[in-house]
C-alpha cells in the first residue's frame, strides 16, 4: 500500500480506511507513433483494464487491448484523428479514433453524449505505470495468454535473428 494511502477518516462515528473514499488519479499524456495526434488526460490507474474481445483483437491487430478510462472533461486533444464507428454486441455505437497517417489507435468514446474517453494505454508515455486491474471478455482471450511468461524471451531480437 502506498504511504499516502495509509490512515483513516472518522465519519459519523464510523472509521473508514482512506483508500475507500479517495480516488488516486494520474495525469497522463499520449501520442501516436508519428506524433500527429497528441493528447493529455487524467486517469484513475485502478480502472485500467485488458479487453480480450474479438473486436479489440482485430482493431489492434494484436491479441488484446489495454485501456485506461478518463473523464472527458480532463481530455485535451491536439491533431485530427480519423474516426471509425464500431457497433458493439449491445448495439452501442463507439467511435474508434486512430491516426490517419501512422494508424496508431489513440482512444475511443461513445458516439453520442460521451462522458468518458477510453485511452489506448500503448500510446501513453506513462504506460509502464499502468498495470491492468481487470480483464474483460475473457471468453475470447487467446488460449496462450496466461502462459506468456513461460515462453522463451530475450531483451532484443537476437533469438529472432538466429532463426
Ligand atoms: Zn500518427
Ligand atoms: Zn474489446
Amino acid at each position: 500500500m502506498p504511504q499516502a494511502a495509509r490512515g483513516s477518516r472518522r465519519t459519523l462515528g464510523v472509521i473508514l480506511p482512506s483508500t475507500a473514499i479517495r480516488v488516486v488519479t494520474m495525469q497522463v499524456d499520449g501520442a501516436c507513433h508519428c506524433g500527429a495526434i497528441r493528447f493529455t488526460a487524467t486517469v484513475d490507474p485502478s480502472k485500467v483494464m485488458v479487453c480480450h474481445c474479438t473486436d479489440c483483437q482485430t482493431l489492434t491487430g494484436s491479441s488484446f487491448r489495454v485501456v485506461a478510462p478518463a473523464s472527458i472533461e480532463t481530455f485535451t486533444l491536439h491533431g485530427e484523428p480519423k474516426r471509425y464507428v464500431r457497433v458493439g454486441e449491445s448495439g452501442a455505437k463507439r467511435v474508434q479514433a486512430f491516426c490517419p497517417n501512422c494508424g496508431s489507435p489513440v482512444f475511443a468514446m461513445a458516439l453520442e453524449d460521451p462522458t468518458q474517453v477510453s485511452l489506448r494505454v500503448g500510446v501513453l508515455r506513462q504506460r509502464n505505470q499502468l498495470a491492468p486491474a481487470l480483464q474483460i471478455w475473457t471468453r475470447s482471450a487467446q488460449p496462450w495468454v496466461n502462459a506468456l511468461g513461460t515462453v522463451q524471451g530475450c531483451e532484443k531480437q537476437e533469438a529472432f535473428n538466429a532463426r
